[in-house]
């Protein structure tokens, strides 16, 4: 499956990085991040997400690492928008309801189809500013220095990522790292900040994320 879904739009990243390619010299390489794709993003309204559980604060800074995350979820073969959208129902739900948390606790969720939807509240509007974040909870240490991304599915068991839910991830990270600043070299996996088998395969898969992630940004 291609992931076009949620590539539909391109963009000149304002500032310097669009400065910079609008003065490159012709023949050489582009600028990095002058033409890094803007995923579509389905945020908390779109797929009918609950009122938060209290205040979500706003880091009125910009994260310095990606943090990889599974959500343990059925490696379900419906790879429609709707089961993205039930996906992100079945996060929040728990991240409320069991965990008793203020709101789910990573910033977006990458379904198996190549959906991205915002998890915590705020987190879309952040990422599209750039220079702020909302304090999440996903990583124990990192949770206001990371913006975590959590593909949907379980693999710690030998289940192989989807090619769309891979891509996508590619160019939610390529984009996420062009907003922020973020090296791509800062993108690491959940176990990297404790004992869990979260991300699973994603984990063994990251020194390849960080390349296609840097060659998304140089293309
Ligand atoms: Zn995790």
């Amino acid at each position: 499956m291609q992931p076009e879904n949620a590539l539909r739009r391109r963009l000149l990243i304002a500032g310097a990085a669009g400065l910079a390619a609008a003065t490159a010299v012709p023949g050489t390489a582009h600028a990095r991040d002058a033409d890094v794709v803007e995923p579509d993003i389905d945020g908390t309204a779109a797929w009918g997400a609950r009122s938060p559980q209290g205040t979500i604060s706003v880091l009125r800074y910009r994260p310095s690492r990606i943090v990889i995350h599974h959500t343990v979820s059925t490696n379900s073969t419906d790879f429609s928008r709707a089961q993205a959208h039930a996906h992100a129902h079945w996060v929040q739900d728990l991240h409320l309801d069991k965990n008793g948390w203020v709101d789910t606790g990573y910033h977006f969720l990458v379904s198996r189809g190549g959906w991205i939807t915002e998890g915590r509240h705020g987190s879309l509007r952040a990422l599209t500013g750039g220079t702020a974040f909302v304090l999440g909870s996903h990583t124990s240490g990192q949770n206001d220095q990371a913006v975590g991304i959590a593909c949907e599915g379980a693999y710690h068991a030998g289940a192989v990522p989807p090619d769309a839910q891979w891509e996508v991830l590619v160019t939610l990270c390529a984009y996420a790292c062009a907003q922020y600043g973020i090296p791509s070299a800062q993108i690491h996996g959940h176990k990297d900040y404790g004992s869990t088998l979260c991300p699973g395969v994603y984990h063994d898969m990251l020194p390849r994320l960080r390349d296609e992630v840097a060659a998304a940004r140089s293309a």
